[in-house]
């Protein structure tokens, strides 16, 4: 799309008419190789650390973490986007993020509960493993799904966005 025009009033997951609900989302991209080695660089340091049995190097670990976090926020592209979303997706996105708030609540209730023996345990487990469906769940489906993919300075590469949504765009026609 082009970086400065803006998305059709249009659920940007199934197409809808989105009634003038928007949705305002701030999108980030890193590149490929920067994330994967970024990704890397800790875990390499921890087992070259524990390899050549320098402590130092093993001990590195979570400040270096902490360093590519933060250098990752410099090198992100962003971008600022209002995406349209039908009433149905909306309450899909709500319903979705109150879950996952829910299964946060339940982790936490857990470990308070963990002296207590077995049903703290089961409870922790549970909405950890709740979370991480949630998680994967809102990665592929709904407004929570659309990424970007790349950014020039005139156009922007969006991904994730609903098959009804792309094939309507006049600039993929
Ligand atoms: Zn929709």
């Amino acid at each position: 799309m082009d970086r400065a025009g803006t998305l059709p009033d249009r659920c940007i997951t199934c197409n809808a008419p989105a009634q003038g609900n928007r949705l305002r989302r701030k999108l980030y991209c890193s590149p490929a190789a920067w994330k994967i080695g970024a990704s890397l660089a800790p875990f390499a340091a921890l087992a070259a650390g524990v390899y050549l049995d320098v402590s130092l190097l093993a001990y590195s670990f979570w400040p270096l973490v902490v360093i590519l976090i933060v250098a990752n926020m410099v090198v992100r592209k962003s971008l600022k986007l209002e995406v349209g979303i039908c009433p149905r997706h909306r309450d899909v996105r709500f319903t979705l993020i109150a879950l996952s708030w829910t299964c946060i609540v339940g982790v936490f209730a857990g470990i308070f509960t963990l002296s207590g023996g077995a049903t703290g345990a089961i409870i922790l487990l549970g909405s950890l493993l709740a979370l991480v469906v949630l998680v994967v769940v809102q990665s592929f489906v709904g407004a929570q799904a659309v990424s970007l993919k790349d950014v020039s300075p005139d156009y922007a590469w969006l991904a994730g966005t609903g098959e009804a949504f792309r094939s309507a765009l006049p600039e993929l026609n």
